[in-house]
């Protein structure tokens, strides 16, 4: 490959197949339904989801409406059924059946609405059912879930074909929550005897036969981002970001480091200047510990600024022009995340457009 001028993003397609499967495996039978939004982990939802449909994803999740309408026009109507996180939205009735989006409800005004918007339309309307089983944040609670299975006046006109939950603790196994959102969830799916089931993202989705249900809703391992918040050797890293030396320097001990005087050498070294920065997604919170990879090694990173990333490389052959590794198969998503004190969804979606973007794959049989 030529020398890049820029930083690069790649993504590698292959590998993002790889880890479908080994979550596929982990769920053993239920299905594995991507969970795409923020485009994609930031990562482009439109080749991400081309390349899960492929490897068979039926259904994937998105959290916005207008998420759900892009991703629809990437995918064609009828390929794969597009659940929108955010629900039946006021006036998203239209909207959601122009582009054949599935709306998870979340609320009882929700429900209310879409029934009335199943009867104007006198069509039955495909929805799901989230209910908060204990993260206190979105869905109905189980007692106003109990009260509407009661009452199928109100739930006239809608075809729930999926009740789901969230884990709010699923990255600690042992967590006591875990069990308790599970035994909630439960109650749940036999208030609703015919819809399927789903309680699980990538955390739950490694917790064992329990927590699998019908459905599983995998983000951020797709992406290779580890079960446990650290990097797990089942998981392949999909997003790379490399970008070029543009400069080395020596620096003498007790030499300051960019902005402010608080970073510096703390023995004689050399530094390579690395051409990307936060405007292209390096996490700055990564400076002092965040590790980048060069020369076969990891290197420590001393400085994050808006265009430039300074890494410490000592001796090594470095020169300009050669890539640096910010992030991909030896920098780790969960090793950047931890440095930076945030977790590998934060790291993925804030990678920018700045970056060239490219998608890797080896060529694919047509099907
Ligand atoms: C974001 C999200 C997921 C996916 O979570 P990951 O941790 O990325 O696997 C699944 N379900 C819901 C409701 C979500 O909001």
């Amino acid at each position: 490959m030529a020398p890049a001028s820029r930083a690069r993003l790649s993504v590698d397609l292959d590998a993002l197949a790889h880890n479908f499967h080994a979550i596929a495996a982990e769920a053993e039978g239920a299905e594995v339904a991507p969970v795409l939004k923020a485009d994609g982990y930031g990562l482009g939802a439109g080749p991400v989801a081309r390349r899960l449909r492929r490897e068979g994803a039926r259904t994937f999740f998105v959290a916005r409406l207008a998420e759900g309408e892009a991703l629809r026009a990437e995918l064609g109507q009828g390929e794969a059924q597009i659940m929108v996180l955010d629900g039946f939205t006021p006036g998203a009735g239209e909207r959601l059946a122009a582009s054949g989006l599935t709306p998870v409800l979340n609320g009882v005004g929700q429900v209310s609405a879409a029934v009335a918007f199943a009867a104007s339309a006198r069509a039955p309307l495909p929805c799901a059912l989230q209910i908060d089983t204990g993260m206190n944040r979105q869905g109905l609670t189980l007692e106003q879930a109990a009260a509407l299975a009661q009452a199928p006046d109100r739930l006239r006109g809608l075809d729930i074909g999926l009740v789901l939950s969230h884990l709010g603790s699923a990255t600690q196994p042992g967590h006591p929550r875990n069990a308790e959102q599970l035994a909630a969830f439960r109650r749940v799916r036999d208030l609703f005897p015919e819809a399927r089931a789903s309680l699980s993202s990538s955390a739950g989705a490694f917790l064992g036969a329990n927590y699998r249900f019908d459905m599983v809703r995998p983000g951020i391992s797709l992406f290779g981002g580890g079960p446990e918040e650290r990097p797990d050797p089942r998981l392949r890293a999909v997003a790379t970001l490399a970008a070029p030396i543009l400069d080395i320097r020596r620096l003498a001990p007790g030499d300051p480091v960019g902005y402010g005087v608080s970073i510096r050498a703390e023995h004689a070294t050399r530094v390579a200047v690395v051409g990307a920065g936060y405007a292209d997604g390096v996490i700055r919170a990564a400076r002092r510990s965040g590790k980048a990879w060069a020369a076969g090694a990891h290197r420590r990173i001393y400085i994050v600024d808006m265009d430039l990333t300074v890494v410490e490389i000592g001796d090594a052959d470095l020169h300009p022009g050669d890539m640096v590794e910010l992030l991909g198969p030896h920098a780790l998503l969960d090793d950047l995340a931890a440095a930076a004190g945030s977790i590998a969804h934060e790291c993925l979606v804030r990678l920018s457009p700045r970056a060239e973007r490219l998608y890797v794959e080896r060529a694919l049989a047509p099907i």
